[in-house]
């Protein structure tokens, strides 16, 4: 008899065969400028720790006393019993930090994803996706059984195009981006976005996962950033990034965090985030609203280390944040790079087919401000050794 699980096995391996399969690592020590892998320090530019604070001391603090206080689970969904009082703190908190009306907590930003976009359209309405969207929003948008359009990257012309084709269809209309693209560091036009969402009537909606944190007057995202405060409809935000804990955020209207409170299914079917979670968050805010020191370092090490690549000569691609692709080409080669760089003790990852387009493989460097002057001049150093090794660089 067929075995009916043979096509895991056969995936598997195909996966193996085409230099797809992932080899997972995993993290000895805490997130940090190094990490420990297999007993080895190495210098990490990998994670998404933009402001240092995944080990933060004021935020473990945090984290330990509010479970002294609350204890650890929230024991149910937010609208049966698992609002505490830490939610709606950092809830308000949030909109004060966000400059919006209102905002509300979910599990993480996957799920903030989930939750808006079949809250906002549905069977019959319309949504205007750009190509190199989060797999989180073409998820969301998935679910909501909404027909999905999708617009060129970053291309207003193609955007604009699509819409003035449905101009005269009376249904809802979503156009939804990504803030910062996370694989180049480029940033969408948000303001132009916003325009074209006045012009033909459609709700406009940001996931500034990588630019929380990073863009903006002290970190307070690309809403801030473009001045667009109360025009973009819908921001959804992480906190795992930028603010080093973990959950979602989305924040806008008063009545439409009301409504989502009433319909996102998230909120309604998946318990609350957690205590100590909630907790930290809180105080990566307070420490955003005290000082923009730790958002002027990131974007100090951004531009020194970007500088000095192209001066050794590599390209770094579009990006116009910290984060730093190390543009190659071909996957084995960037594999190549990635595996003898890891040797020299700087762990930094391939990113290549399907994540970017074929012929477009890179190295992707995540830079920190918990990186010191010494830790990049270190891997620059790294980078220049090896890339003169493999003939990338003269
Ligand atoms: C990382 C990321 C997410 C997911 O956020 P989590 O809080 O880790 O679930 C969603 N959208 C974008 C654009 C991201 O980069």
């Amino acid at each position: 008899m067929k075995d009916i699980m043979q096509f895991i096995p056969d995936e598997l391996a195909r996966l193996k065969e085409e230099g797809l399969y992932t080899n997972i690592k995993t993290l000895e020590s805490p997130q940090g400028a190094w990490v420990t892998i297999d007993g080895k320090k190495k210098l990490n530019f990998c994670s998404n720790n933009y402001l240092g604070l995944a080990n933060h001391p004021e935020i473990r603090k945090a984290a330990k006393e509010a479970i002294d206080k609350y204890g650890v689970g929230p024991g149910a969904v937010r609208t049966i019993a698992g609002t505490m009082s830490l939610h709606k703190e950092l809830e308000e908190k949030l909109a004060r930090f966000k400059k919006v009306e209102a905002t509300m907590v979910v599990q993480s930003g996957f799920t903030a994803n989930l939750s808006v976009i079949p809250a906002l359209v549905g069977k019959g309405d319309i949504i205007y996706s750009d190509e190199l969207n989060h797999a989180s929003i073409i998820d969301g948008c998935r679910l909501s059984r909404a027909e999905i359009k999708v617009y060129k990257h970053n291309d207003m012309d193609s955007l604009e195009e699509l819409l003035k084709a449905d101009k005269d269809l009376d249904c809802r209309k979503l156009i939804v981006t990504d803030g910062v693209f996370s694989m180049d560091g480029d940033i969408a036009p948000l303001d132009k976005i916003v325009e074209l969402g006045e012009k033909y009537g459609a709700m406009t909606m940001v996931d500034d996962a990588h630019g929380e944190g990073v863009l903006g007057e002290g970190g307070r995202g690309i809403v801030d950033h473009f001045g667009l405060h109360g025009r973009c409809d819908v921001e959804v935000g992480t906190f795992s990034k930028a603010l080093g804990v973990m959950g979602g955020c989305i924040a806008g209207k008063k009545e439409l965090i009301e409504y989502l409170n009433q319909k996102a299914r998230p909120f309604l079917f998946s318990s609350a985030l957690t205590v100590p979670d909630t907790a930290a968050v809180s105080k990566a805010v307070d420490l955003l609203m005290e000082s923009e020191e730790l958002v002027q370092r990131l974007w100090d090490n951004g531009k020194y280390f970007k500088a000095e690549m192209q001066k050794l000569g590599f390209d770094t691609g579009k990006s116009e944040t910290p984060i730093t692709p190390v543009m190659i080409g071909d996957a084995k080669v960037a594999t190549e790079f990635s595996k003898r760089l890891f040797d020299e003790d700087i762990f930094a990852t391939k990113i290549g087919y399907p994540t970017v387009p074929k012929g477009k493989a890179r190295i992707r460097v995540m830079i920190s401000a918990a990186h010191s002057k010494e830790d990049l001049d270190f891997a620059l150093e790294k980078f220049a050794k090896v890339g003169k090794e493999m003939g990338l660089i003269k």
